[in-house]
């Protein structure tokens, strides 16, 4: 055998790095729950990976060895149980181990002609989270890389029925010489949605907030009036099932007479909220939903499986086929009968995420899922108690989901100096890196916002948060004290 002056991809690499890989990720596993959510000296952990690129590769098993000794430690905690910075669900068990037999096979889950196996467990695990979230069953799915790209996907689909509607095929055709796209929403709209409209070329300024109040809550009066002064118009309204500040609901199904009232779209963006619709004790924040046109929901989030995971339901298939109508020579026809996943979503090469999906449904099924969401509402319930008992600590809002809204108000400071203070606590807490929670503003107010939505969450790992916030709090307010 002739050795080569550089590395280059060899069989006999396999085995070794697998077993480095399989090795590192099961001690990283055992001590998961104790692990801080970030290193707080993370810039220097992270200096190891510099220079320029290799002329001679240094071969697997060193990459490899690389970013387990100097990658593992510099990650940001994410699948573990201390972690309540924006909506981050965790890795269930069973979603791991079906994720990494989806990066072993390596398949592009276009099309039926590219991958059986990836093209069917997507049409079952689809079918099987219609059931779930107790949307009809003719409804057509397609798994994205998470809810932007779902609301992408349902706000692709709106725009294609509004343009069909004034006579025009806005895919093929474009938008160029047709009126602005009047869209409704209400001040809980997410950000996601408003970038979804700029790439659609709908413009995020095409918004109309029809709320009232520093939060923006839905004022149905103003949605009725909008709709109603476009004459008969089609229109688009997006309703929010879950917003990240508070975990509000709109009122969806108030939306929903009022946008069919008017002959309009409705979308639903339930990221993570949709998952209240899977516990009697929360159903009701949902209610209407499986009568709108287009959902959006997370898997990433509140499924607990690996990113990057989304699902978009929408009620007509048609729609879809023609916003993303994709064909060439080499692929399979639009009319092949078997599925195709590459024409009714964003993606034609896409990763098989559905195997995570179905695997964690297969294991631990509805009343698993629905145990997991409960008790994150145990949970923010659990928190929002200790809040609420706390001397130095002030709720916000009503706990309804899984977030919990609140700030450290330690008493006697006026409104702009308690803005200030949280601001730079939360600027502390995510240096500290023990546990990740992050700021927001709640009605006009700095506020502290931590979702819980992983499985590995505990009492403790909530109380480690409170006790860490009145910590680093009582140090701010010291110091604050001392400058005149
Ligand atoms: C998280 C979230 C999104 C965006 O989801 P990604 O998975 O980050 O793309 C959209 N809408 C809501 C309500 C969300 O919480």
């Amino acid at each position: 055998m002739t050795e080569s002056p550089f590395s280059l991809p060899d069989r006999a690499e396999i085995e070794p790095v697998l077993r480095l890989a399989l090795e590192r990720a099961s001690d990283y596993l055992a001590g998961l729950d104790d692990r801080p959510a970030l290193a707080p000296d993370v810039e220097e952990r992270l200096r190891p990976f510099a220079g320029s690129l290799p002329e001679h590769g240094h071969g697997a098993m060193e990459a490899v060895r690389l970013l387990a000794e100097h990658g593992l430690p510099a990650a940001t905690t994410t699948a573990g149980p201390k972690f309540f910075h924006f909506v981050v669900g965790g890795v269930t068990p069973a979603a791991f181990g079906a994720d990494l037999l989806t990066a072993l096979l390596d398949q592009p889950a276009y099309a039926w002609a590219s991958s059986p196996l990836g093209v069917h467990l997507e049409v079952l695990a689809l079918r099987w989270l219609r059931e779930l979230f107790e949307l009809p069953a003719e409804w057509t799915g397609v798994m994205t890389t998470g809810a932007t790209m779902a609301n992408f996907v349902g706000l692709a689909a709106a725009r294609q029925w509004w343009g069909e509607s004034h006579g025009r095929d806005p895919s093929r055709d474009g938008l160029a010489g047709m009126p602005p796209v009047p869209v409704f929403s209400s001040g809980h709209i997410h950000a996601s949605a408003l970038k979804c409209l700029a790439m659609l070329g709908i413009g995020r300024d095409a918004v109309r907030i029809a709320g009232s109040g520093p939060a923006g809550r839905l004022d149905a009066a103003a949605l009725d009036r909008g709709l109603r002064e476009l004459g008969g118009a089609p229109a688009i309204v997006i309703a929010n099932a879950g917003e990240v500040n508070a975990g509000e609901y709109d009122p969806i199904r108030e939306m929903l007479d009022i946008a069919r009232r008017h002959g309009a779209w409705l979308h639903v963006d339930g990221a993570f909220g949709l998952f209240a619709r899977i516990s009697p004790r929360t159903r009701h924040l949902t209610d209407g939903v499986d009568e709108a046109d287009s959902v959006t929901v997370d898997g990433h989030k509140w499924l607990n499986v690996p990113y990057d995971c989304g699902f978009s339901f929408v009620r007509d298939v048609g729609l879809l086929k023609r916003a993303f109508a994709y064909s060439a020579d080499y692929l399979p026809g639009p009319d092949d009968p078997r599925p195709n996943f590459g024409s009714v979503g964003p993606e034609s090469s896409r990763r098989a995420r559905a195997l995570a999906v179905w695997a964690t449904l297969q294991a631990y099924g509805r009343a698993g899922h629905r145990h997991i969401v409960e008790h994150h509402l145990d949970l923010a319930q659990y928190l929002g108690a200790r809040v609420d008992r706390e001397p130095h600590f002030e709720r916000l809002a009503p706990v309804q989901i899984n977030i919990v809204c609140f700030r450290y108000n330690p008493g006697g400071l006026d409104e702009s100096t308690l803005d200030a203070l949280n601001e730079r606590l939360g600027r502390a807490l995510l240096e500290d890196g023990r546990v990740f929670a992050g700021t927001t503003k709640f009605e006009g107010r700095v506020a502290f916002r931590p979702a819980i939505s992983n499985w590995r969450t505990r009492e403790a790992d909530v109380d480690l948060l409170v006790d860490v916030l009145d910590e680093l709090g009582a140090a701010l307010a010291r110091e604050l004290s001392r400058s005149p």
